[in-house]
């Protein structure tokens, strides 16, 4: 009877977790080759402030397979950390944004943007994180002030020491500081004790119904109310809806990013966007 339950459950040559491992090692195989072939690209999603106009943008990362098309970021960034290829990665998504913001600092149209960038724990954890990140705005002439870096809560996580000492040499380089997904890890306020930042993110499932949801609501309010007394700017992604935004304005909220004001794009689509100037709201 076990034997025969046994038989049924475990397989190691069950065919569907083999086309997994397969497939997990081609697609592995292929990110690794990625960045040589310019597979990589970064899209942009502009940041406004309360009166709709843009004061940043966000680089989301892109995969453009030759087969698979445009690969999604949550499709091959858990890869990139297991194995590691997430450095490489992540210093090249360093290196463009660090270009581009240079080649923004030649418009008037763009020349105030800031640029924010994810680091992944991996990544932010190489011992050479600061040395890679001092070396990428050398080679450049990123004014300072304009290049932030997005942690997560996950990347402080049983390493406050070390993240306090590599934010605090790199904010000498002038850069700046935003705990993405705020809310969504542990011992936050602990860490916003600590932390020399410069904003928190308020994740967007707390946004997602703070219109139907009085407790999102209450705690999107307490987050705004909290980030604002420690001098921290606050900004709220996942802003899909104008409800969502009148709560977040209602609630002190000045910055924010979210479907309603712009999607990620291609880089041609995201300056045309600000060309052509903000949609009018109402
Ligand atoms: P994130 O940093 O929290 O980025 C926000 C995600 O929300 C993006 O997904 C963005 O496209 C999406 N988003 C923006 N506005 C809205 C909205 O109004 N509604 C909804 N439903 N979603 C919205 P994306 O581009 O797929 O990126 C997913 C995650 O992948 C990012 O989450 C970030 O953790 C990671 N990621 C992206 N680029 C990089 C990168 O260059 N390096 C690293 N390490 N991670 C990255
Ligand atoms: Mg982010
Ligand atoms: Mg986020
Ligand atoms: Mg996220």
């Amino acid at each position: 009877q076990a034997k025969a339950a046994g038989r049924n459950t475990v397989s190691f040559y069950d065919p569907q977790i083999q086309a997994e491992i397969s497939q997990r090692a081609e697609l592995e195989t292929e990110l690794r080759q990625a960045i040589d072939r310019n597979e990589l690209e970064l899209f942009y999603q502009l940041q406004f402030d309360h009166r709709s106009q843009p004061i940043g943008a966000e680089a989301l990362l892109r995969w453009r397979h030759s087969e698979k098309g445009l690969v999604s970021p949550a499709q091959f960034i858990p890869l990139a950390e297991e194995t590691g290829l997430i450095v490489p990665i992540g210093n090249w998504v360093l290196k463009t944004a660090c270009e581009q913001l240079c080649r923004w600092q030649g418009n008037p149209l763009t020349a105030h943007l800031q640029l924010a960038v994810n680091v992944s724990a991996r990544q932010f954890r190489q011992p050479d994180f600061v040395d890679e990140v001092e070396s990428t705005l050398a080679q450049s002439t990123v004014p300072p002030g304009k290049l932030k870096i997005e942690l997560t809560e996950s990347t402080v996580l049983d390493y406050v020491e070390e993240t306090i000492s590599k934010m605090a040499q790199l904010r000498e380089h002038g850069v700046k500081f935003s705990m993405d997904d705020f809310g969504t890890g542990y011992s936050s306020l602990q860490y916003l004790k600590r932390l020399p930042l410069d904003q928190i993110k308020i994740d967007q499932s707390f946004v997602r119904d703070i219109d139907t949801d009085n407790d999102d609501a209450m705690i999107i309010k307490t987050i705004i109310a909290m980030g604002h007394a420690l001098s921290l700017d606050v900004i709220a992604e996942g802003v899909e809806t104008e409800q969502q935004r009148t709560i977040l304005e209602a609630y002190g909220c000045q910055h924010y990013q979210g479907y309603l004001f712009a999607r990620p794009l291609p880089l041609t689509e995201c300056e045309q966007l600000l060309q052509a100037g903000p949609k009018p709201v109402h």
